[in-house]
């Protein structure tokens, strides 16, 4: 795009004006999100550790192809030996569409809020009325009903908003996540509601590429053993590409198979890692467990909901001056925890609007404060939940009334 214009006109009010300069969303995006190919790929802030990942399942590979795979060629009858050699290149093809489908998608972010949401009737119970401050305030917390169950939802300061259930922040994007598992390193990503697929797919995929390199490594040195009619030991020493290989994937299984265990164990209770840490449902029944069958269906068998943030959609060029200014007046407990950059808010323009328009909707009432939107995140993963938003009673007293299916 080419660069546009400085503006020189700055007389609000004024109809002539040329149209403001536009700017794509994610060059603007307050994450620490990395962005390549025009906004097409996010990764996290670690993104660069995805190369690490490559090289750790290519290099085997290839040592595989030239020192195991090359030799097996033509020790099978009707050309088999081609097949051990194509099947582990595919695979491995495999692997790496789905370690960057996992790593370069959008994980389930959150679009941010630029103002804290309307404070309702029902939640103001206290008010600062100084030079500076004249936000009320609002619980941090709230409880909803899930399937019947009591859950507790946050309010996230940086991304201004109540957090859905099972959405969390991450520390190392600085963006909420819906249904947030963690943020996985290796990947240089979040894992969560649209990845956490793809996440377990590469780790299944991973580990079966191990015990596949592994298996025919041992092939190969049983092979070496009946045509030279030597101990296995010797066997080995003529091949210590096998010996590396071997021990590489022995270490490597039980990572990934192992984490590939631990996932599959998650995924039949249907709880994430973050909650699973939390111990969040020690104390009370898992609100969104729907015994093992399902709850391996609403991973694999539902439709992935598209993505909140539309990071290549030209946005006006937010005006700094004006928005720092407004951040003074952010809520007092968002002044009291936010830093000078965090506050910097106005440059999700197209966030914005939306609010905006929810705000006009819903007539500033209690819905102002981004529930309905943010309950829907569930989407196909709460197809028949049922939820209900209750106020913290001991502090308000009153009901905020408000219920909402998700569909
Ligand atoms: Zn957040
Ligand atoms: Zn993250």
């Amino acid at each position: 795009m080419p660069p546009s214009p400085p503006p020189n006109h700055d007389s609000a009010g004024d109809t002539d004006a040329p149209s403001p300069p536009l700017v794509r969303a994610y060059r603007v995006w307050k994450g620490n999100n990395v962005f390549l190919l025009q906004g097409r790929l996010i990764f996290g802030p670690d993104a660069k550790s995805i190369l690490l990942s490559i090289f750790l399942i290519i290099a085997p590979v290839v040592v595989f192809c030239v020192f195991v795979a090359r030799k097996l060629i033509h020790d099978f009858p009707h050309h088999y030996g081609w097949s051990i050699m194509i099947v582990v290149i595919v695979h491995t093809l495999f692997v790496l569409i789905i370690l960057v489908l996992t790593s370069g998608r959008d994980p389930g972010i959150m679009p941010r809020n630029t103002h804290p949401p309307e404070p309702d009737d029902n939640d103001v119970f206290a008010a600062i009325n100084n030079d500076r401050c004249q936000w009320p305030r609002f619980p941090l917390t709230k409880n909803v009903i899930v399937n019947g169950i009591s859950v507790k939802i946050k309010y996230c300061d940086t991304c201004m908003l109540y957090r859905p259930p099972r959405c969390s922040h991450c520390s190392t994007c600085n963006n909420c996540v819906e249904k947030f598992d963690h943020h996985c390193p290796w990947v240089g990503q979040c894992i969560g509601l649209r990845n956490y697929r793809y996440y377990y797919t590469f780790l299944v995929s991973s580990t079966l590429l191990c015990l596949y390199i592994h298996a025919f490594c041992w092939v190969y040195i049983t092979k070496i053993m009946g045509s030279e009619e030597i101990s296995i030991w010797r066997a080995m020493i003529k091949t210590p590409a096998s010996i590396v290989l071997i021990i590489y994937t022995f270490v490597s299984v039980w990572f990934v198979g192992g984490l590939t265990v631990f996932h599959t164990y998650l995924i039949s209770r249907n709880k994430s890692t973050y909650e699973n840490f939390r111990n969040q449902y020690e104390q009370q029944a898992n609100p969104y467990d729907r015994g093992m069958i399902e709850n391996f269906k609403q991973i694999f068998c539902t439709s992935i909901p598209p993505s909140k943030n539309k990071f290549r959609s030209k946005i006006p060029i937010p005006k700094e001056p004006s928005d720092l200014s407004a951040s003074r007046n952010l809520h007092p407990l968002i002044k009291t925890r936010k830093t000078r950059q965090d506050l910097e808010i106005g440059m999700k323009q197209v966030y914005n609007e939306t609010n905006k328009e929810e705000h006009r909707k819903d007539g500033g009432s209690a819905k102002s404060l981004d529930l309905p939107r943010a309950l829907h995140t569930e989407g196909s993963y709460a197809q028949d939940t049922h939820i209900v938003v209750l106020p913290l009673q001991e502090r308000t007293g009153r009901q905020l009334d408000i219920s909402h299916d998700v569909k």
